[in-house]
């Protein structure tokens, strides 16, 4: 990595302005999920060991640029002191007295976690006095907060033009070289396998990845439009109209790499609020009954994917097989993790990217046996589209 890391700057002592993502989900004004939280822990751990003061800014949510109670951090604070086993000073505005007056209070070795930056229009406008605004509180910044780093934010590029140096966390790190190396260095067989609701989020990530992988396979509701594009009926599934030539022309381009699911799991009602479906079978793609719904793909398309899988020595995964919200819809999604875990033990590098198939590998109990899970769902998929990504282009160089 070309950017300047935590581990090579000296933090002793410095007030740290550290930029986390605690956007975690909230459920009667508790913490419901503390991953993002524990993500975070080796990087403020870190800059606690050397004696620094670590001054925690993060977004939660999306409020609209106004203070909303629904969507204050002060809920981590128990979290955090909790893992931390130590005190976790709060303060309710990222910027102003409240902010200044705690950050002086901060002794070495203290921390503080400052209220939601998106209660402030002027964090996603990247506004310049904000940034400086924010600066104005450490000596340090360090940014760990991958899940953002697709945004140029006051927080996320801004504040880099007032505060130097600016190093990339533990968390940062470790994003980028492993997506990186999927990029620039995969061992062959390089395979990556597809999903999730639309191909039009992912055409970008297609493009950029079809020279460099041996095969993408491709599942999940962005299959039905790559099937009816080759002239199979898909009843009622998925379907973007307006990208059927293109998907077309995609499946020409990639001259075979690109590999369609064998058959599917069909249903005569898919209600994805209620979490039902109605009567469900399992039929080739050539088959699929006028009327129902693809939800998910089937057993001979996990065979077909599992051959090609074999030997693999690099595997990228980003979107699930099927509505794996759905117990009914899951049993695909599943077994690719299942898959992953099983290449990872023959020392395959398996990297699943954010989102969905992160959360579908963390609830298989398996997100320990991937090379890397992503905490960036929109960030892993702009790296994997080849972009740069402002947040951590304005780190500074190495
Ligand atoms: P994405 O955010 O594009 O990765 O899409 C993830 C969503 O795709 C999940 O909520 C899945 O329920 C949904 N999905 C996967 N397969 C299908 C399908 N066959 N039909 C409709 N939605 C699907």
């Amino acid at each position: 990595m070309s950017k300047l890391r935590l581990e090579d700057t000296d933090v002793a002592h410095k007030r740290v302005l550290l930029r986390v993502d605690f956007n975690v989900p909230l459920a009667s004004g508790a913490v419901a999920d503390d991953t993002r939280i524990r993500a975070a822990l080796p990087t403020i751990r870190h800059i606690l060991a050397a004696g620094g003061r670590a001054i925690l800014i993060s977004h939660l949510g999306r409020p609209k640029g106004r203070p909303d109670p629904g969507m204050s951090l002060r809920p981590c604070v128990p979290v955090l002191q909790e893992l931390l086993g130590q005190a976790v000073a709060f303060a309710e505005d990222c910027v102003g007295p409240p902010a200044t007056e705690a950050v002086a209070a901060l002794k070495p070795g203290g921390v503080l976690l400052l209220e939601n930056l998106r209660f402030h229009p002027e964090e996603t406008a990247n506004d310049t006095d904000f940034a400086r605004r924010l600066a104005e509180l450490g000596e340090i910044f360090v940014n760990d907060a991958f899940g953002t780093a697709h945004r140029a934010h006051a927080s996320t590029e801004g504040v880099t033009h007032h505060l130097k140096p600016s190093a990339a966390g533990f968390l940062m790190t470790a994003e980028i070289e492993h997506l990186d190396r999927l990029l620039q260095s995969p061992e062959a067989p390089f395979v990556a396998i597809l999903g999730g609701a639309k191909i039009s989020g992912k055409i970008d990530v297609i493009a950029n990845l079809l020279p460099r992988v041996d095969r993408i396979l491709i599942g999940g509701g962005m299959a039905y439009t790559f099937l009816k594009a080759q002239g199979y009926g898909i009843g009622a599934s998925l379907v973007e109209a307006d990208r059927l030539d293109l998907a077309g022309e995609l499946l020409k381009r990639a001259g075979g790499k690109i590999v369609l699911p064998a058959d599917t799991v069909v249903t005569d009602r898919l209600d994805v609020p209620a979490r039902t479906l109605g009567a469900v079978r399992t039929v080739p793609v050539e088959a699929i009954p006028g009327g129902w719904t693809g939800v998910d793909i089937g057993s001979a398309s996990v065979q077909r994917f599992a051959d090609l899988l074999e030997g693999a020595r690099t595997v990228v995964w980003n979107g699930p097989m099927g509505v794996f919200e759905i117990a009914a819809a899951a049993d695909g999604t599943f077994a690719m993790a299942r898959l992953l875990a099983q290449l990872t033990a023959k020392g395959a590098f398996t990297v699943v990217g954010g989102g969905d198939s992160a959360a579908a590998v963390t609830s298989a109990g398996l997100a320990d046996r991937m090379s890397h899970v992503s905490t960036g769902g929109g960030a892993a998929l702009e790296f994997l589209e080849g972009k740069v990504l402002p947040g951590v282009a304005a780190l500074s160089d190495a």
